[in-house]
């Protein structure tokens, strides 16, 4: 079989990067070691009809017009603002930290943003130069709040000292002096009204889709001009600098005979517990049904690779990967696994968008050279 295009993973950036190529004319073949499409958006409908998202919570955000106006011919959308707490003892806090989260923590009364300013004034630690993820919490907002809603959390979703990580680690989760208790402040946030996989469905119906299937026995099968490798970078190169390591997820799923579980789609237990969050989606897909899925998250080591480790030993030597891959001719490498980097879905689609054009020109400019 000849394919002008061999797209590694069904995951978002593969499926966009395949959808676009296809667009263009192009006889594209997408492969997926996985039984299903969707990488890990994939979602499905449990036996009580219940959606369930078997590798973890995706709410999807974005202030970027061209992905949610890109996505929306693939689907249609449920508005959601997503809204997340946090357990501490008996109590439920708001996060990201806002001023009634600190109000409720320090049983004060600060009024007004310029007053929670200033009291987020006296409490951060002066560091000259923040190095790591410990003092960007100490440096933004304190002890107190570092050691109750940080410190243990990430420990356990890391299994290593706050210290040990990136700065960029902690400083996704904003601190805010107002009282919004949404957990993103982005222009879309929406649900995909069927599901990612129906969304996925959708983008993929021009693309041969194979599903069970590895690279390395797909190459040997068939023919193709140029290929994306959404898998993980250091596999594809034998490991030969290294493993790039990941933090992993086991996601244990329960269905409960109630309506609802908990008051929020998502509690994060920094302390209490070996789990770091419950999750309830029903509260985000707006099914209606007597029963009820939660899913408890346990970070473990060697499961599915959920989160890239971001620190200094694992830079150089994705670094060191990156290099090796810019010598191969016709081979491009994508998403958060080919890149060794998190991105929040709508990253992953504008990069993927991104790497679909290079290529497409790629081939403009290619064939008006054959002409
Ligand atoms: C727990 C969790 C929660 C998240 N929640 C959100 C959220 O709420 N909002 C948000 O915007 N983002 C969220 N994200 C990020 C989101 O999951 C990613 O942006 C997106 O899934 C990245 O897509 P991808 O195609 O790069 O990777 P993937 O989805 O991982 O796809 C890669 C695919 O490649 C396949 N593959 C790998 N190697 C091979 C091989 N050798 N042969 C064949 N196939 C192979 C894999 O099986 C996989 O299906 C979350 C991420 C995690 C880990």
């Amino acid at each position: 079989m000849k394919y002008d295009s061999l797209i590694v993973g069904c995951g978002l950036a593969g499926s966009v990067i395949a959808e676009r190529l296809s667009s263009q004319g192009e006889k594209v073949l997408v492969i997926d070691k996985r039984d299903h499409i969707g990488g890990n958006c994939y979602d499905f409908r449990n036996d009580d009809g219940l959606t369930v998202h078997k590798y973890g919570p995706h709410l999807f955000h974005t202030d970027d017009k061209k992905v949610y106006e890109y996505l929306s011919r693939f689907t249609e959308w449920r508005p959601y603002e997503l809204r997340v707490a946090a357990s501490l003892g008996n109590e439920l806090y708001p996060l990201p930290i806002n001023r009634d989260t600190l109000n409720k923590f320090f049983k004060i009364n600060l009024r007004t943003e310029d007053e929670a300013a200033r009291f987020i004034e006296l409490k951060k630690e002066k560091i000259s130069i923040v190095k790591n993820a410990k003092q960007q919490v100490l440096s933004t907002i304190g002890r107190e709040i570092y050691d109750a809603f940080f410190k243990n959390y990430t420990i356990k979703q890391w299994k290593t000292d706050p210290e040990n990580l990136d700065a960029s680690v902690t400083a996704r989760i904003p601190i805010r002096t107002n009282t919004d208790d949404r957990y993103f402040t982005d222009k879309y946030q929406a649900m995909p009204l069927n599901g990612y996989a129906k969304m996925f469905e959708s983008m993929l119906k021009n693309v041969d889709v194979k599903l069970n299937e590895n690279f390395e026995n797909i190459v040997k099968k068939i023919s193709f001009e140029k290929m994306v490798y959404t898998g993980p970078i250091d596999e594809f190169f034998g490991f030969k600098f290294g493993r790039l390591p990941y933090r992993s997820l086991d996601f244990q799923f329960e269905t409960l005979d109630r309506e609802f579980f908990q008051e929020y789609c998502l509690i994060n237990y920094p302390n209490e517990y070996e789990f770091t969050r419950i999750t309830e989606i029903k509260h985000a897909t707006g099914e209606k049904n007597e029963k009820t899925v939660i899913a408890r998250e346990y970070p473990i080591e060697g499961g599915e690779p959920s989160y890239p480790i971001p620190n200094d030993t694992n830079h150089n030597i994705y670094g060191r990967y990156e290099k090796e891959a810019k010598n191969l001719k016709n081979v491009w490498f994508a998403g958060r696994l080919g890149q060794y980097k998190y991105f929040n879905m709508d990253q992953t689609v504008a990069s993927a968008l991104e790497t679909a054009d290079e290529i497409l020109l790629r081939c403009k400019i290619k064939r008006k050279i054959n002409l």
